[in-house]
């Protein structure tokens, strides 16, 4: 038995050094990993034409039978042409191979081929250039579909199936099947030889699609196995409890009473708290729902016995507005509390630091509240007592295992705007205690929403001045200013680039430029105060804009998607998403939740700018906008129409594709929503009955290879 996990490409006839850092570049270093890297198309072979009926533009199957005796022509020194001549039933054509003179023996003149290449024209003759060649028998024919791989430099379609195809040899015998037999029976799949050797070689259209089934639902399986045994470790550790959960002195300072639904929750991280097992409980609700004070009720309940707590933002911009509104609250309490984020000089980090870990009570920080990416590394708590992640849509399995890795002995809060579908809520968080709050404060409204196109621009512009005329605030958000260079805080830019890919060869639609758009804007507005904010403006100016904003001093904010996550604004009561064609369902329904955030009747305007040529997806999309107001819903509908693949690659997960840990390979593409529900289910059901995968050892190595997670994350 072979592991082929262990034998290096290289190991393979004809791949030497550079091939293999060829492979390397590609991510392929295993012949595993080469029997996983997947055709990114086929060809089809099979629709044979006429030389006179193609076209130079795209390569055509020819059926042609030699004509001539294959000639060799010695150019230059090193450089041979190989050439002769072929015909089909109307024309004759010249085939040419470079430096290939020992293909000479494989033409004799009357045998019969497939060629498949790009046919050129030239003056009134035909020339075929180094075309693929298969010989044509009647009886036996060839394949119909041929792989094409992504290449990298070094490497050709035929290295790479050659190479597939011999790893594909030692496979058959020694690669283990990562699903057990009855669970491939019960779900009706192909083995895992099978799949490959079809994923790479199709024999015919339906075992291509019996392959890529099998392969689908391995990614879903082990993507739900792989976060279900990351969170499974947890409980073991012990936390402080916290059993004085009396929160009265909070309650008082607050403008507002508690919903039902924050009471609830509230009651549920007191109790869970009060445990010496660490809390590790997720709150889900609607953007605006108020789950702040959730957290802040949490971080006074630890700090209330004796710990501290952290309070972790994805932006700086966020981190910085949860400090302005709970600071002043901290302060009449008589809690500590300070802000790191990137713009904090290097002298008060330390000091933060250094409060943070102070043995002596009364020179100890309770709380700190900062960016992520400055609270995972590197802070420590002389007595840590809870962690709390906001606005958690990038949650994956890396972050989930670095959270309970280094908060081992605290207790975990996780809050997350993103309403997720059900089915990938029990997956991704099936292992979280979950509050889900389902109830707006009172005298919200709903925030109606309309789709116009360019022609209602000036109309739109009247409708702006009318809003701020009437003391309101308006957001405009626009598409990045240039989308290769996206910010890494800004949340599901991802998504608009999908739905942008795809429609800039569709649709091209006119983008609106940040920049250029809020330049204009100012000019039609004069009069008005209009500023403009960028993921890549500096952490500070930006902060400032939106502090400005939030005072009431701007009164029409031009951004990209940095307002997206979080920000409050009470007065702001319009929302106008530029371009709106390119956002995903998930992003416009956080963009919309920006607004009637207070008393004022609020509208989300959604501008079309494909210019007419709008997709049916994004029809559906901005739709759906227009018709449905509850969150949940619309992530529902979200994962309709996105595919399974898409919606937990591009939203819930973005982290995880970003982090490049996994790779939807053929998910992706998959827009089967049952086939993901099956194999979360065929999870779970394992694992309930095996759940550190001892009986199946193959499977627990894949659930690894997928997140590339070193073993002892997944015990
Ligand atoms: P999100 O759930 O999106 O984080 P926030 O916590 O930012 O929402 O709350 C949104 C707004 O609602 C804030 O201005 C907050 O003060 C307000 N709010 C929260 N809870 C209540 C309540 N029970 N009654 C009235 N207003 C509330
Ligand atoms: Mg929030």
């Amino acid at each position: 038995m072979h592991n082929l996990h262990e034998i290096p490409v290289s190991s393979l006839s004809g791949v030497g050094k550079v091939k293999a850092q060829a492979y390397a570049n590609a991510g392929v270093y295993s012949l595993y990993d080469l029997l996983y890297y997947f055709p990114r198309a086929y060809e089809d072979r099979t629709n044979i034409k006429l030389l006179r009926d193609t076209s130079p533009e795209c390569k055509s199957a020819l059926l042609l039978t030699v004509a001539t005796e294959p000639r060799v022509h010695n150019i230059k020194r090193g450089m041979s042409l190989l050439k002769f001549r072929a015909f089909d039933d109307e024309d004759t054509c010249e085939i040419t191979y470079f430096n290939q003179s020992y293909l000479k023996e494989k033409f004799p003149i009357g045998s019969v081929f497939r060629f498949y290449g790009r046919v050129e024209r030239q003056k009134n003759k035909y020339l075929l250039n180094s075309p693929a060649a298969e010989p044509w028998v009647e009886t036996i024919q060839p394949p119909p579909f041929f792989s094409v791989y992504k290449l990298t430099e070094g490497l050709s379609q035929k290295q790479i199936s050659q190479n597939v195809e011999a790893a594909l040899v030692l496979a058959k015998e020694s690669l283990p099947d990562p699903l057990p037999e009855e669970i491939r029976e019960k779900y009706n799949l192909c083995t895992i030889y099978y799949a490959l050797k079809e994923i790479h070689f199709p024999t015919s259209y339906a075992s291509l699609a019996t392959a890529k089934r099998r392969l689908v639902f391995d990614e879903f399986f082990f993507f739900a196995t792989a976060l279900s045994s990351s969170g499974a470790k947890t409980i073991k550790h012990t936390a402080p409890p916290c059993t004085d959960s009396d929160i009265s002195a909070l309650l008082k300072l607050l403008p507002y009473k508690l919903t039902g639904a924050q009471e609830r929750t509230i009651s549920d991280i007191a109790a869970d708290m009060a445990k010496r097992e660490p809390m590790s409980r997720i709150v889900i609700g609607d953007v605006g729902c108020g789950k702040t004070v959730c957290a802040l009720a949490a971080m006074y309940i630890a700090v209330k016995n004796g710990y501290q707590a952290a309070l972790m933002a994805p932006t700086e911009i966020l981190a910085t507005q949860h400090y302005h509104d709970l600071s002043p609250i901290f302060e009449k309490l008589g809690i500590s509390c300070a802000l790191l984020t990137s713009s904090v000089s290097a002298a008060n980090k330390r000091k933060i630091r250094e409060a943070m870990t102070s043995e002596e009570k009364s020179r100890r920080l309770d709380v700190v509240i900062g960016t992520q990416a400055l609270l995972s590394d590197g802070v420590e708590f002389a007595a840590p007592g809870l962690v709390i992640t906001d606005e958690q849509h990038r949650f994956g399995v890396n972050q989930r295992a670095l959270l309970s890795e280094r908060n081992k002995h605290t207790h975990v809060l996780v809050m997350s705007a993103t309403p997720i579908p059900r089915s990938l809520a029990l997956v991704m968080y099936g292992d979280l205690a979950m509050s889900k709050i389902d109830e707006m404060p009172p005298g919200r409204q709903r925030v109606d929403t309309y789709l116009v196109d360019e022609s209602y621009r000036e109309r739109l512009d009247g409708f702006i001045k009318k809003q701020v005329d009437g003391g309101g605030q308006v957001y405009i958000v626009c598409p990045a200013v240039e989308e290769s260079e996206l910010d890494e805080g800004e949340v599901d830019m991802s998504e608009i680039a999908l739905y942008g890919e795809s429609l800039v060869k569709k649709e091209k639609p006119k983008l609106k430029a940040a920049v250029k758009y809020a330049e204009e804007l100012a000019v039609r507005l004069d009069g008005y105060s209009v500023a403009f904010v960028h993921g890549k403006m500096k952490a500070a100016d930006k902060d400032a804009t939106m502090r400005d904003f939030s005072m009431g001093k701007i009164q029409i904010l031009v951004s990209t998607t940095v307002i997206e996550v979080g920000v409050n604004v009470p007065t702001a009561c319009l929302m106008i998403v530029e371009n709106a064609e390119r956002f995903g369902l998930s992003s416009l329904h956080q963009l919309r939740g920006r607004v009637g955030r207070g008393s004022r009747k609020s509208f989300c305007v959604l501008v079309n700018g494909s210019e007419g040529r709008l997709g049916d997806n994004a029809k559906q999309r901005l739709t759906t906008m227009c018709n449905c107001y509850n969150g949940f819903e619309i992530a529902e509908e979200d994962l309709k129409i996105r595919g399974p693949g898409d919606f937990l690659a591009l939203s819930g997960n973005s982290s995880i594709r970003q982090s490049g840990s996994l790779d939807f390979n053929l998910a992706s593409t998959c827009e089967d929503t049952e086939i993901m529900s099956s194999a979360f289910t065929a999870s779970r059901e394992y694992l309930k009955i095996d759940p550190t995968m001892k009986n199946h050892p193959p499977m627990k190595q894949a659930a690894e290879r997928i997140f590339k997670m070193s073993g002892d994350i997944i015990n």
